[in-house]
């Protein structure tokens, strides 16, 4: 994309302003320091709107995700309180192209359950147990700049399979946890002319958003899932004129 990608980060924003350990980490909210590190890495290559629960229409208004490209969505305690409006106008923006990073326990909201078809749920445990993210797709754009065979974070939240979800179209990251689990931490789908990209690492009470192969994995990920203005447009519905097939 030759233009800046218009990227949205909607937080539900609940966390930081209620749990003193979350405050600490991420005094200005996850969603700011998403945006900081997708500025650090991407520069004057990104455009970015942050959105959280709380604004009207969620910080996502018609205006905002008709301009958006790539939308991450971090959401744990208020999935419910997401409007139906709403996630059936951004299921439509996907279907016709939108990029969506999918983060954390986002792995139960309402727009990705829409997305796969499943419950997407999972095994959890919090003990700060060390994750050991394995990149078994080295070649894949999103890896791109991670220089090691695994990313080590001393202290996660532990995801463990049965992960309910679809078969992905690409599995890029698998972790193993201390406690023996593994689980398919990064993993790419398609929905229409839309990209979906779900990424596990971002437990609210470590500094994970904070950790620099993250953020390259992240900044990586909204590349990918920036939509490639030479794909076709989206035309849903379109008549077929007689004549509009060009004649041999
Ligand atoms: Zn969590």
């Amino acid at each position: 994309m030759t233009r800046p990608i218009n990227i949205t980060i909607f937080n539900e924003f609940i966390h930081e302003k209620s749990n003193p350990v979350v405050t600490d980490i991420y005094p200005e909210g996850i969603h700011t320091t998403l945006a900081d590190g997708l500025a650090k890495n991407l520069g004057k290559n990104a455009k970015i709107t942050t959105a959280t629960l709380d604004q009207p229409s969620h910080g996502l208004t018609p205006e905002t995700l008709g301009q958006t490209d790539v939308l991450l969505w971090w959401a744990h305690l208020a999935h419910d309180q997401v409007d139906d409006q709403m996630v059936n106008h951004v299921h439509q923006r996907i279907l016709a192209g939108m990029g969506l990073l999918v983060l954390h326990s986002a792995h139960a909201s309402k727009i990705f359950q829409k997305l796969m078809g499943t419950n997407c749920m999972l095994k959890y445990r919090e003990a700060a147990e060390v994750e050991r993210l394995w990149i078994v797709n080295p070649t894949h754009p999103i890896v791109k700049n991670i220089d090691t065979d695994c990313i080590q974070l001393p202290q996660t939240e532990m995801y463990g399979e049965f992960f309910d979800i679809p078969k992905p179209d690409d599995l890029i990251l698998i972790s193993s946890f201390e406690g023996g689990e593994v689980f398919r931490s990064g993993c790419t789908f398609q929905r229409g002319h839309g990209k979906i990209f779900y990424l596990r690492p971002g437990h609210e009470t470590y500094p994970i958003y904070h950790h620099p192969q993250i953020q390259t994995l992240i900044a990586n990920a909204v590349q990918w899932l920036a939509p490639d203005p030479a794909t076709p447009t989206y035309h849903p519905h379109a008549r077929h004129t007689p004549g509009s097939v060009p004649a041999e």
